[in-house]
Formats: structure tokens, C-alpha cells, sequence
């Protein structure tokens, strides 16, 4: 097995050796923009996918630019050293791939100006998020996601997270597998790491923008899929939490999650309280284009070892 590899302040350097100092800005303020990238494994071709990197880093570079921050590398740039960095660490698993964008100035002082950002990428094994066949029980979460009048909601932003994690934990305290949030009027508006999608009537219901979800690379696969391989309407509107216990199917879409059936919500089962058709089928074609078996889909995935 090769040295796990981190690019790390311009260069390819050992996992060990990529250590940041204990004054760096981004660590005491969360003041960094980040990405989740899979690398998905398929077995019997033997190859490594990464899902749509490139959409990864331009999403990577609108939340830097919302937060003022400096990414100094182009887009195609990026693309290459986070292929490379795939290539370089030799996994033959599923992988979860991180750039991140971070006030890497040794500075004490809260503000987003006058400070140096660098880019720094790393990769990890990562295996199942949530339960993709059994699906997840989830909760309506007591902390309600933050407004893009606190902190911008379409950007990944490192010091968001805190919102999240205090979602997921209470979630998972509570005995159940995953957090759904509520924007600050009240109307659904995603998981913790994952957007969510309610069907009814056969329609393809999902929150708008507005609602401050981040505007997942999943959901819009999913979305995609939907409209063009099943032929479903899209409808994208408000949903309010009592919607979803009279759906006839809810789903999560993250890069971690990838495509998971919502079971229940807050106790209450979801149609039959099993993973719906519509979801098994949106799921099962999920799976395909991210392992690089659809060549209708070739462009969204990225091969990391020569044929
Ligand atoms: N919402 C949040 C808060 C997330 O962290 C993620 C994961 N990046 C998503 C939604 C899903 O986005 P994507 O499908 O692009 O991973």
C-alpha cells in the first residue's frame, strides 16, 4: 500500500507530516470553506470513480468567494491534483476526498481580511454513511439550520458545521439515525450533511434554495435522473414538516449518504415504513452512474487508474 498522501501548502507530501499550527486562524475561528468528494470503488472493473469533481470545485470556489477567500489554483488545477492525489494513495475501497480552503494566517483576531488562505486536500477511506438498503429513522431536529443572513447556507463553510453536528447528535442521542433541520420559518429544509426529497402524487417534491439548503451535487444527480430516466415532474416549493409523514416516499441525497430512503420521521413510518419504489429505483441508478457502469454517464465520473 502506497504512504497516504496529503497536498499540503503547494506540494504532495506524507499524510503524517501535513500538520497545521495550534494559532492558525481557520482552527480558532472555523474560518475555511471546504468540499466532500467520493471516490467510489467498483470491483469487478477494478477502478476508482470520483463522482463530478469538477462541480465539486466549483462549488468549492463560489464559497470562497462569498467568504472573500483567495483560491489560487484554476479549475482545472484542482481537478488534476485531487485525480492525482487519488492516484498517488492507491485505495481500492470507497474514498471520501476533502479540499479545503482555510485562513492559514497564525493570527488572533476575528475578521475574514488581511489574513493569508491557502488550499490543502486530503483522502480517507469511507465506507457506508447511512444504511442505503434499510434506510434511516430520523428526527425533526430542535436546532433550526442557520439563515444565510447568519452565515452564508449555499457555502460550505467550515464554522457552519457546528449547526449540523449539534443536529446530528441530538439525533443520534435519541436513538435515531439521522437529523432533519428546519430553516427559521419553519419549512423543512435539509439533514445534516443531505438534502431531502419527498414524493407525492408520483411528483418530486424539494426545497428551493431559499430555504437555505446547500445546494447539493447529489440532489441535482438525482433530479436530473428523475426528469429525464423516469420521466417524473420536479417541483421545487416549501415543504413543511407535517408533509412528510404523509409522503408516500422521502429520500436523502449527500455525497456521504448518496442516495438514502427516509423510513420514518419523528416516529411516524413513511408510506409502509420501507423503502419505496421510487427511491429504490432513483437509488439504483444512483449507484450505477457513480461506479462508472452507465454510458450515458460517463462525464460525470472520473476514472483514477489506467485501463
Ligand atoms: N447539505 C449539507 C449541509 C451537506 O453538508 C451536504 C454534503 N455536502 C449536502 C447537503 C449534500 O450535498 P452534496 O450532494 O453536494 O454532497
Amino acid at each position: 500500500m502506497p504512504t497516504p498522501t496529503a497536498f499540503f501548502q503547494g506540494e504532495f507530501i506524507p499524510m503524517e507530516n501535513a500538520k497545521i499550527g495550534i494559532m492558525t486562524h481557520a482552527f480558532n475561528y472555523g474560518t475555511a470553506v471546504f468540499e466532500g468528494i467520493r471516490g467510489n470503488w467498483n470491483h469487478s472493473q477494478e477502478q476508482l470513480y470520483l463522482f463530478r469533481p469538477r462541480e465539486h470545485i466549483e462549488r468549492l470556489r463560489q464559497s470562497a468567494k462569498i467568504m472573500r477567500m483567495q483560491l489560487n489554483y484554476s479549475d482545472d488545477e484542482l481537478v488534476k491534483i485531487t485525480h492525482d492525489l487519488a492516484l498517488k494513495n492507491g485505495y481500492t475501497e470507497d474514498i471520501y476526498i476533502r479540499p479545503m480552503v482555510y485562513k492559514s494566517s497564525e493570527a488572533v483576531g476575528v475578521r475574514m481580511h488581511d489574513l493569508e488562505d491557502d488550499f490543502l486536500l486530503f483522502v480517507t477511506p469511507f465506507g457506508a454513511y447511512l444504511d442505503t438498503e434499510i434506510g434511516a429513522r430520523c428526527m425533526t431536529s430542535s436546532w433550526r439550520r442557520i439563515d444565510d443572513t447568519m452565515i452564508p447556507a449555499r457555502a460550505k463553510v467550515n464554522g457552519l458545521y457546528v449547526n449540523n453536528a449539534m443536529a446530528k447528535t441530538e439525533a443520534q442521542l435519541n436513538g435515531f439515525d439521522e437529523a432533519i433541520m428546519l430553516n427559521v420559518d419553519g419549512h423543512i429544509s435539509e439533514g445534516s450533511g443531505e438534502n431531502i426529497v419527498m414524493i407525492k402524487g408520483g411528483t418530486i417534491i424539494t426545497p428551493p434554495p431559499q430555504d437555505n439548503i446547500l445546494e447539493g451535487i447529489t440532489l441535482e444527480t438525482v433530479l436530473s435522473v428523475a426528469q429525464k430516466d423516469l420521466n417524473l415532474p420536479i417541483v421545487r416549493r416549501s415543504i413543511d414538516r407535517s408533509e412528510l409523514y404523509i409522503a408516500e416516499e422521502v429520500l436523502m441525497t449527500g455525497t456521504a449518504a448518496h442516495v438514502t430512503p427516509v423510513t420514518e420521521v419523528d416516529r411516524v413510518p413513511v408510506g409502509s415504513g420501507k423503502p419505496g419504489p421510487i427511491s429504490k429505483k432513483l437509488q439504483d441508478t444512483y449507484f450505477q452512474i457513480v461506479t462508472g457502469e452507465l454510458a450515458d454517464y460517463q462525464d460525470w465520473v472520473d476514472p483514477i487508474y489506467p485501463k
